[in-house]
């Protein structure tokens, strides 16, 4: 059986996907994960606490995810409603989960708060039994995490979790922009502006000849160009797969992120 965890992110989708595991849904588990202590500063790999999930929620063993700019930004954050230390982030992922429930609506607005969607509190503990954050209603960078079922959707069994990793955030944003939010109409010509998972994935539904439509997808005008010329690009999720690494190497996929050297960096979790 294989899930996807959904987290709502400005309207649109952010995944994890699943399968079955052994966890019995009273116990708690001591795992690694890579905690955010303080703002920009690199991540530390710490054993925690995952807590037994409550109502309405799934715990997820995580088997891979990635890192997409969101993260990034928000970790640079030190002050601010989205500004929460320490914290686990990640919201793109797939990995195993003992529930056959799911559904693909995502009830819940975007989340800063950093705890559960519906009480607020967290399913993750220090060593020192101090609470650590969620991120967005997914925190993947660990190897067991917490969610509301709401943001939990079923993938075939036979999907790659690495690629169902894309469909977490980038690619279904960049689609969810141009055919749910814009609701561009067949034969419209769109420009991009900002060609990371996000744009890449809008071009799918792209044609030339003069823009209807813009997206703005990362805020740099100089990019503009890059969204023009690769206008015509076929969308395929292996291409937003640039590099794969080690969960003890996650520090590694932020250098590179923010340096632009990645588009998207695939995490393998060692459960
Ligand atoms: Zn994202």
């Amino acid at each position: 059986m294989v899930l996807a965890v959904v987290a709502s992110l400005v309207g649109v989708l952010s995944t994890v996907a699943a399968r079955a595991c052994m966890l019995l849904a009273d116990e708690w588990r001591v795992m690694a994960a890579a905690v955010a202590r303080k703002a920009g500063e690199a991540l530390v790999i710490e054993e925690i606490q995952v807590l037994a999930p409550k109502a309405w929620e799934v715990r997820i063993k995580i088997i891979c995810t990635s890192l997409c700019h969101s993260d990034v930004t928000i970790w640079k954050l030190n002050s601010g409603p989205a500004a929460y230390f320490p914290r686990i982030f990640g919201h793109e992922a797939a990995g195993d989960c003992l529930s056959p429930k799911g559904n693909g609506c995502s009830k819940f607005p975007v989340e800063f708060f950093g705890g559960m969607p519906r009480d607020g509190s967290t399913r993750f503990l220090d060593v020192n039994g101090q609470p650590i954050h969620h991120f967005f209603s997914v925190s993947s960078f660990s190897q067991y995490t917490v969610v509301d079922i709401t943001h939990v959707v079923k993938l075939n069994s036979d999907f790659p979790l690495d690629k169902a990793c894309l469909l977490s955030c980038g690619v279904t944003t960049g689609v969810g922009a141009a055919c749910k939010v814009a609701q561009v109409e067949e034969g419209s010509a769109v420009a991009i502006f900002g060609l990371g998972s996000i744009g890449l994935a809008v071009i799918k539904e792209m044609t030339d000849g003069g823009a209807d439509y813009c997206f703005e997808c990362i805020g740099l005008a100089s990019l503009m160009q890059d969204a023009f010329s690769s206008s015509r690009k076929e969308l395929h999720l292996d291409e937003f797969i640039s590099h794969e690494i080690k969960l003890e190497e996650i520090n590694k996929a932020f250098e590179m992120l923010h340096e632009g050297k990645s588009l998207r960096c695939i995490i393998w979790m060692d459960n």
